[in-house]
C-alpha cells in the first residue's frame, strides 16, 4: 500500500527523489552533523557551507527530507510582528524591535535566495491579511498598530471597504494588511534546499535515524542502522520529535495538531471571490483559521488546536489524513458559504511552546551540542532565522544571533502528564465553545474566558498587544 503523503509533499516529490535517497550505511567522520531535514536543519547547513566551505557537514533524516512539519505547513511566510508585546514582555524592547525587523526582512531574504538558487516553490510575497471574522474580534486588530508604531516599526495598515474584498469572505467584517508576508509550497521549498545544500557539498543521509551519542570534543553518534557518525558538534533540528529524544525538554512544548484542506482546482470560483493573490488569510482568533490560495486555483484552509499527543509521542496520527475534516469543512462553509470539492486533508504535529516563541542553544554540559525548537506553528520564516542563530552558534561566532533573546533562555514548562492533557483538552474545549458563541454573535461564558486566557499564547496574533498598546 502507498504511504500516505500530505497533499503538498506527493506534488513536491518525484520518483527520482525516492530513489537517491541515500541512507548511510558505514561509519564517517564529519564537521558538523544536524539530525533532522527540514527547514530548520537544511536552512543551517546551508548557512554553515555559506560561511565555512571548509568545514565538513552532514545532515542525517529519518525518513525523507521534507516529510516532518516543513514538507506539510499552510505556507504561510508570517513574521513576529504580532507577537511584539509578547517579545518585549519577555525580551524587553530592544529584542522585540530586532526580531520583529529580522522576521520582516527574512520573507524578502527567502524569497531571493529561492530565486537566486531557482527553487521553482511557487513563492509569492504579496503581503498579509488578518482579519476580525466576528465581532468580537474586531478590537483586536487596531492595537498592534499602535504599538509597532509608537516604536517606528509598523507596516501594517487597515484596509478599506474595497481592499477588504481581497480577503474572499464576507466573514471578515475588518482586517489590516502587511506587504512582508507572503506564502509558497513548503514542500517545495524544503526540496529545493536538499538539493542546494548537496550543491555546497553538504553530505546528507535519508532514510537514517538519530539513535544515542556519546563523547566530548569529538562526539560519537550513532544511528538506528548501527553506522557511527564521529563529529565535532550535533545539532537536534528535530522540531516535534525533540521530547522524545530529549526528555529534558518533554515539559517545554506541547504537541497539537494543525489540521489542513486543500480543495481542488476552481481557478473561476477564486477568481469570482478576488483570491487572485499569494497573500495568507488569518483571523484573530486562539484557534485561528487560515486559508491562502495556489497558483494552480485551488483553496487550503488549516486550523490549529485538535488533537493533542498524550506525553508528546509523535504517534501515526499525525501522518494522515485529518480526523477533523468535519471542522475543516464548517470553517470553509463559515467563510465562503458555498460548495468546495475537497482534494485531500492531512495533519502534523506543531510544537507549541509556552510563549509561542522558539528557543535555541546549547544542551546543559555539552557545549558542542545544539539545539532549536518550539516555532508554535509560525515556522516557515522563522526557521531561517533559526538556521542564522544555529550556524552562528556552531561556528562559534560572537554575533547578534548567537547572543539573541531566543539562546539559551530560561524555559517555562507546562505541567506534568496527565494533568497537561487534561488541561489541554479542558482548555482547548472551552476555547472551542467560547470562539462558536462569539461566532453567532453571543456571550461566552465567564469561565470559558477565564480558560480560553490560559492559552492564549497559541494565537497567531498576540493577546496581550491591547494591554501593552495602552502603555
Ligand atoms: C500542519 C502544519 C501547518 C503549519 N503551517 C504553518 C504555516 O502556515 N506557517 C508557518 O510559519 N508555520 C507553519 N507550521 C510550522 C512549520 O511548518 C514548522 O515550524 C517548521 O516546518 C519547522 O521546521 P523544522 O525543520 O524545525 O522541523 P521539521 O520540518 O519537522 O523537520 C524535523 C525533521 O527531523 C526528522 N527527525 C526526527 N527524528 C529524527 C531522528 N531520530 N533522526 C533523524 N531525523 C529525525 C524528521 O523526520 C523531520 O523531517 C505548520 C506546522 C504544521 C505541522
Amino acid at each position: 500500500m502507498k504511504r500516505f503523503q500530505p497533499f503538498w509533499f506527493d506534488e513536491a516529490i518525484e520518483e527520482a527523489d525516492l530513489a537517491s535517497a541515500k541512507p548511510l550505511t558505514h561509519d564517517i567522520d564529519t564537521g558538523a552533523c544536524i539530525i533532522g531535514g527540514g527547514y530548520t536543519g537544511l536552512w543551517t547547513a546551508i548557512m554553515l557551507k555559506q560561511k565555512k566551505p571548509e568545514l565538513d557537514v552532514t545532515v542525517i533524516e529519518k525518513d525523507l527530507c521534507g516529510q516532518g512539519a516543513s514538507g506539510r505547513n499552510g505556507g504561510a511566510m508570517l513574521t513576529w510582528s504580532t507577537k511584539f508585546a509578547s517579545l518585549i514582555k519577555l525580551f524587553g524592547l530592544e529584542q522585540a524591535c530586532f526580531l520583529v525587523k529580522s522576521s520582516e526582512q527574512a520573507v524578502h531574504e527567502i524569497q531571493n535566495f529561492a530565486q537566486r538558487h531557482c527553487i521553482d516553490c511557487d513563492c509569492r510575497v504579496d503581503g498579509t491579511y488578518y482579519t476580525a471574522s466576528n465581532c468580537a474580534q474586531m478590537s483586536s486588530l487596531a492595537p498592534i498598530m499602535t504599538l509597532l508604531e509608537k516604536h517606528n516599526i509598523n507596516h501594517w495598515q487597515v484596509v478599506d471597504k474595497s481592499r477588504l474584498r481581497n480577503t474572499g469572505s464576507d466573514a471578515n467584517r475588518r482586517a489590516i494588511f502587511s506587504p512582508h508576508a507572503g506564502s509558497i509550497q513548503p514542500a517545495k521549498l524544503v526540496r529545493g534546499l536538499r538539493r542546494v545544500a548537496n550543491k555546497l557539498g553538504v553530505r546528507i543521509f535519508e532514510k537514517t535515524a538519530y539513535k544515542s551519542h556519546i563523547g566530548g570534543e569529538t562526539l560519537a553518534i550513532t544511528t538506528q542502522q548501527g553506522a557511527v557518525i564521529r563529529a565535532t558538534s550535533l545539532t537536534f533540528a528535530v522540531n516535534a520529535w525533540l521530547p522524545s529524544l530529549r526528555p529534558e525538554f518533554s515539559r517545554n512544548v506541547v504537541l497539537v495538531s494543525s489540521d489542513m484542506a486543500i480543495t481542488k482546482p476552481m481557478p473561476a470560483l477564486l477568481s469570482q471571490l478576488n483570491l487572485h493573490h499569494g497573500a495568507p488569510i488569518i483571523d484573530a482568533r486562539i484557534f485561528v483559521n487560515y486559508y491562502r490560495t495556489t497558483s494552480d486555483g485551488r483553496l487550503m484552509l488549516g486550523k490549529g488546536g485538535n488533537y493533542f499527543s498524550f506525553a508528546n509521542q509523535v504517534t501515526s496520527r499525525f501522518d494522515k489524513a485529518s480526523r477533523y475534516s468535519e471542522i475543516l469543512s464548517q470553517s470553509l462553509k463559515y467563510f465562503f458559504n458555498t460548495p468546495m470539492q475537497l482534494d485531500r486533508t492531512w495533519t502534523g504535529p506543531s510544537d507549541r511552546s509556552v510563549s509561542g516563541l522558539p528557543f535555541f542553544g546549547q544542551l546543559k554540559g555539552q557545549n558542542n551540542v545544539y539545539f532549536g525548537s518550539g516555532y508554535s506553528g509560525n515556522g516557515v520564516v522563522q526557521s531561517f532565522i533559526g538556521g542564522k542563530i544555529l550556524s552562528a552558534l556552531i561556528t562559534k561566532q560572537n554575533n547578534e544571533w548567537a547572543g539573541c533573546a531566543l539562546v539559551n533562555g530560561a524555559l517555562a514548562k507546562f505541567p506534568y502528564e496527565p494533568f497537561r492533557s487534561i488541561g489541554a483538552y479542558t482548555i482547548r474545549n472551552a476555547i472551542r465553545r467560547k470562539e462558536y458563541a462569539q461566532d453567532m454573535g453571543e456571550t461566552p461564558s465567564k469561565f470559558d474566558e477565564w480558560l480560553s486566557r490560559l492559552s492564549a499564547s497559541a494565537a497567531k496574533l498576540d493577546p496581550d498587544i491591547e494591554r501593552l498598546a495602552k502603555m
